[in-house]
């Protein structure tokens, strides 16, 4: 039988690679919509490749390009975003959502509200929402399929044992490109240092986060939305290898680990099948050639980011969404060479300080997580005008 699925996010990483397992299994998946942030042309690339019956572009800007580019297709079209929530809410077995950053929420949380199955790619739903969207997904009887290759590794690591069984949950980090640095030469580091992930080829807001381990620390907020653990309850290792993505610690003191190559298909693959394993062409792992898995601590004063976040998931409240928005602001400072790298989380840091003395409770609604968001960036942009900046600022400026 076809399975039917709309991919919003279509035109980047995570959607990239889901076209591809979609195009592997051709009889198996018919791609209803597809959506995507202001590239028209590799939108409209995408959904005349998969034949989707229908292309949103979140732009407004953009959608007469897109509608031109589709012209004589048959495909229909639509910017901004209504189109955007027309895509979600579309019918289809599995709504993908890899929409980066906050602009995901809304169109995540239409197809939530449809009672889709929903196979999640995009953090910002259950960091800056957790709360109020997984108890949407509860009432409505909505599967939430992790997509991120940490959470769908303890997925795939939970069907070993019973829930009420887990002591614990694992997530591993790479470490990122500074894994190896010294603070002093990490407060000098370029935006493109920061991109050159080791292992995985992603967007470079994420790109970012990685090499700051806030991609750990917002992964660590996700992970306690989604199986359910307080904060003492999720640890965080790092594993240059990329190669275990998750573990399980048992009661009885056992784990269970899923390893993989470092390809995001195959999470993709994993949500996509259902319960059921599809066959994925690509290399191989193979451990006698890679001989070592190595894993060492986090150190918490090079990479203060994951502790911020854990401290903003302990705290509860608004804390996420204020933590997650001031760090998209200083990341965009950080990546126009306004801040040094190490300045990202002296940003964090402040805003949270600030978030907490207003005592925000957790957002009841996508509105609500959107209002905290909105007034975050706003306040923290204006802090950033107003901030004296620190020496590497000083030589940058100059520089
Ligand atoms: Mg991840």
């Amino acid at each position: 039988m076809t399975r039917t699925v709309t991919i919003l996010g279509a035109t980047g990483s995570v959607g990239r690679s889901t076209l591809d397992v979609v195009a592997q299994h051709r009889d198996r998946f018919r791609v209803v919509a597809v959506a995507g942030g202001s590239d028209a042309a590799a939108l409209a690339c995408c959904a005349k490749a998969v034949g989707a019956a229908f292309a949103a572009i979140a732009d407004p800007g953009a959608g007469e390009l897109l509608r031109d580019a589709l012209a004589g297709t048959g495909i229909a079209s639509g910017a901004g975003a209504a189109a955007l929530r027309e895509a979600a809410e579309r019918e289809a077995d599995i709504v993908v959502a890899a929409i980066s950053g906050a602009a995901g929420l809304g169109p995540t949380y239409a197809a939530l509200t449809a009672g889709r199955t929903i196979a999640l790619a995009n953090k910002e739903t259950l960091v800056c929402a957790g709360e109020a969207f997984m108890r949407d997904a509860r009432r409505l009887g909505a599967q939430i399929l992790p997509m991120d290759s940490e959470h769908n590794a303890l997925l795939q690591a939970l069907a070993a044992g019973r829930a009420g069984d887990v002591e614990s949950m694992v997530l591993t980090a790479s470490g990122g490109p500074f894994r190896t640095w010294p603070r002093e030469r990490m407060a000098h580091a370029t935006p493109e240092e920061a991109a050159a992930h080791p292992t995985y080829a992603m967007g470079m807001k994420i790109n970012v986060d990685s090499a700051s381990l806030m991609n750990k620390g917002l992964e660590l907020i996700e992970a306690h939305h989604l199986f359910g653990l307080a904060d003492d309850r999720l640890d965080v290792v790092v594993h240059p290898q990329s190669i275990v993505h998750g573990l399980v610690r048992w009661r009885d003191g056992g784990l269970t680990a899923a390893l993989s190559l470092p390809d995001m298909r195959i999470p993709i693959a994993h949500c996509l099948g259902l319960g059921e394993r599809l066959a994925l062409a690509g290399d191989r792992l193979d451990l006698a050639r890679i001989g070592a898995l190595t894993f060492e601590p986090v150190d918490a004063t090079r990479f203060p980011c994951l502790g911020l976040a854990r401290a903003a998931l302990r705290a509860g409240g608004a804390l996420p969404t204020v933590l997650n928005a001031a760090n998209e602001v200083a990341v965009a400072a950080f990546l126009q060479r306004r801040i040094g790298f190490l300045d990202i989380s002296a940003v964090v840091e402040e805003a949270c300080l600030w978030g907490a003395s207003k005592g925000w409770p957790a957002p009841s609604s996508i509105e609500e997580a959107l209002a905290i968001d909105s007034e975050t960036r706003r306040r923290t942009a204006e802090w950033l005008r107003q901030a004296p900046l620190s020496p590497p600022h000083r030589d940058r400026r100059s520089a």
